[in-house]
């Protein structure tokens, strides 16, 4: 994939399958801005990373979901990079229970993480690219988004309301060449699913036809194929990788 020229900002892209997709899009090519929510340290590894590959590279601390934060994350990026062509929506949390013993404030906090963060931030770089008549969105969903699982109610609503409102935003933004796609990943080996006991791991692994969890860089292979050129008449989709789990 040749991603020279075009400039990228990932969300929660200090750990995990936002990092490996920061990694992977500088190794194509392109300048990247890294979001970070607290972990600082992590994120300035990833930028010395990044600019050791000859691509320039800035952190920028934002809560994503916080409209006002968002908004200003987006900006700093174009200013610190000279523009936004890529756009991964990547940050997310996870607060599980089952649907009598989940709190309100665990509903709220993930809706405002992994879906209202991502309306926050598209609509201030859409604003950019629609006047650069060229972008790429790429919004990290989940399996779960699309099966359910018990114990995850939140996530997975908000991981189903990600599919919906890329769609959305893909028929809308077709005509001005921006581009819209979903990546669904299945189990990836990273900090949130580092928390699962042995035994929830191995039922998981039965299910998976490849026979492996997957890594952050499957992910970050295909960000960078959506974030490409190659892929220019492919928007409104949503991509399992997920070693066939959920055929
Ligand atoms: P992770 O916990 O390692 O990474 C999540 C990142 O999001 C972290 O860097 C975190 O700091 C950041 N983040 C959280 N809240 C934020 C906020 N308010 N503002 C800015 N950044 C914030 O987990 P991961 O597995 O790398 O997850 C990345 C994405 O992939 C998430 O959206 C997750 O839901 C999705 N996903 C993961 C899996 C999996 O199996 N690991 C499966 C399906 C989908």
């Amino acid at each position: 994939m040749n991603l020279r020229g075009k400039t990228a900002l990932i969300t929660g892209a200090s750990r995990g399958i936002g990092r490996a997709c920061a990694l992977k899009l500088a190794e194509s090519g392109a300048d990247i801005a890294v979001n970070y929510s607290s972990n600082k340290v992590l994120a300035e590894e990833v930028v010395r990373m990044i600019r050791q590959m000859g691509r320039q590279a800035v952190a920028v601390q934002a809560d994503v979901s916080r409209q006002k934060e968002a908004e200003a994350m987006v900006e700093t990026a174009i200013d610190a990079l000279g523009g936004l062509d890529i756009l991964i929506n990547n940050a997310g949390i996870t607060r599980d229970a089952l649907l009598i013993r989940m709190k309100e404030e665990d509903w709220v906090e993930v809706l405002n993480t992994n879906l209202s963060s991502v309306f926050f931030t598209t609509k201030a770089a859409v604003k950019y690219m629609m006047k650069k008549r060229r972008g790429r969105i790429i919004n990290i969903s989940s399996v779960i988004g699309m099966t359910g699982n018990a114990g995850q109610a939140n996530y997975s609503a908000s991981k189903a309301g990600i599919v919906g409102f890329s769609k959305s935003i893909a028929r809308e933004l077709a005509q001005r060449n921006i581009l819209v796609n979903v990546i669904a990943p299945g189990f990836i080996e990273t900090d949130m699913t580092n928390i699962l006991s042995e035994k929830q791991k191995d039922a998981i692994l039965s299910m998976i036809p490849l026979g492996r969890y997957g890594k952050p860089e499957d992910i970050a292979n295909l960000a960078a194929f959506l974030a490409s050129d190659e892929s220019g008449y492919l928007t409104g989709q949503v991509i399992p990788v997920d070693g066939g789990m959920n055929m």
